[in-house]
């Protein structure tokens, strides 16, 4: 933690000479008193954006109507944002739970208003004062408690797991992506299970309706042992559809607002995880999946079968590939265009190159050019001159 804790603790002595309050808030306090590794630092002060960015050689704008910027210090990247309200104890009341309403001031002082080292000794996750209030204000705060179920361990205090029965149904009133970020951590928390309890004793999932197509995975008990394999998004989301049986997804991954980069490859494993789960992965697979792709495609595998992952299987696998790439093919777009006839339209080189690229691929032929070309002749997809 020091690593990140002492450039922080230069910004809020900078601010400090300067007139202002400055604080260390929220998860890093959190994590400081946990003794996990902070992955982030958030400074709340009095001083506004416009004089943060007076004070400091490096800022950027991020989202100056709610008073932040962030400062560059060191290497380092952090939020500062001017308190919500007149005072330190009025921004920590409207953080969501006690364990994520501390402070930590340049004097290496906790203010803790709402004793949230005492329930993080306690593992419990509550509300700040009333959660009635904290989760009407916002819902997305139910599922974030669940979350820090899921990753911490902890349990949620009687009064707040209360709240999350009689509040969940609002949680259809939350932006899609700010619950997708929520749910891909509370399924990659290593207490899945403790989570899966509370999904069971509060049905909050049953509310979103965008989950309705992997309802069938997502009330499976099953799925969490699954779950606890799987190492991040994709290989979830994949999973989730595949044991829902969802071989088209696009619409709902779509609907999800995921990345491209993620919709992508959730699609790809999707559309042959069947044939893989029955024969294995098959050359072709190998080569337009990647390895990195495969590894995920093996981990949904392993997982759906409750098998081990055989990772190591997968990339001998993938080594020994003939080529890697379409640039390590011998046959190059401009041999190609040296066969095209006048009326061939230019797409044909793309065409002809995917042909030897497969062919190569499984083995049909060597990567060697004549010997391409011999095979594309033989097989007519060029004439023979
Ligand atoms: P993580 O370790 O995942 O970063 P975090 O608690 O730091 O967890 P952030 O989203 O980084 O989560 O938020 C930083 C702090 O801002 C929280 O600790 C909390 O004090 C406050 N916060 C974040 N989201 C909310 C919310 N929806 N309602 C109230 N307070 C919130
Ligand atoms: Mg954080």
């Amino acid at each position: 933690m020091e690593s990140l804790f002492h450039p922080a603790m230069d910004i809020l002595k900078e601010l400090e000479k300067a007139g202002y309050e400055a604080y260390i808030v929220g998860g890093a306090v959190r994590d400081h008193v946990l003794q996990r590794s902070i992955h982030d630092v958030d400074i709340a002060t009095s001083a506004p954006s416009l004089v943060i960015k007076q004070l400091f050689p490096k800022t950027i704008d991020v989202a100056i109507k709610h008073g932040t910027v962030i400062v560059r210090h060191l290497g380092q990247s952090f939020e500062v944002t001017q308190f919500k309200g007149s005072s330190l104890l009025e921004d920590l009341k409207f953080r969501d739970f006690t364990m994520n309403a501390m402070a930590f001031s340049n004097k290496r002082e906790i203010i803790d208003p709402y004793c949230g080292v005492q329930d993080i000794e306690k593992q419990l996750v509550r509300a700040v004062k009333s959660a009635k209030n904290r989760f009407v204000e916002d819902p997305l705060r139910m599922l974030r408690a669940i979350r820090f179920v899921s990753n911490l361990s902890f349990s949620i205090e009687e009064q707040t797991l209360e709240e999350i029965k009689n509040c969940g149904n609002q949680i259809c009133n939350v932006a899609i992506e700010r619950i997708a970020v929520e749910l891909e951590k509370i399924w990659l928390g290593k207490s899945v299970e403790k989570a899966f309890d509370i999904f069971f004793e509060t049905k909050i999932l049953t509310y979103i309706e965008q989950l309705t197509p992997v309802q069938m995975a997502l009330s499976d008990r099953k799925i969490v042992t699954a779950l606890k394999k799987l190492t991040d998004a994709t290989e979830v989301w994949t999973l989730l559809l595949f044991a829902s049986k969802q071989q088209e997804a696009s619409n709902f991954l779509l609907q999800w607002k995921l990345s491209n980069k993620l919709i992508a490859e959730v699609e790809l494993i999707l559309s042959r995880l069947m044939p893989i789960l029955k024969q294995g992965f098959n050359l072709e697979d190998y080569y337009y999946f990647g390895l990195e792709t495969c590894k995920k495609a093996e981990r949904v595998r392993a997982a759906f079968l409750d098998e081990e992952a055989d990772l190591i299987g997968i990339e001998v696998a993938y080594k020994q590939l003939p080529i890697k790439e379409r640039k390590d093919l011998a046959l190059k777009g401009n041999d190609v265009a040296l066969w095209l006839q006048k009326e061939d339209p230019k797409s044909k080189i793309g065409q002809l190159i995917a042909i030897a690229e497969k062919a190569v691929v499984t083995k049909k032929v060597e990567n060697e050019k004549s010997a391409i070309i011999n095979l594309l002749r033989r097989e007519g997809f060029i004439d023979a001159k």
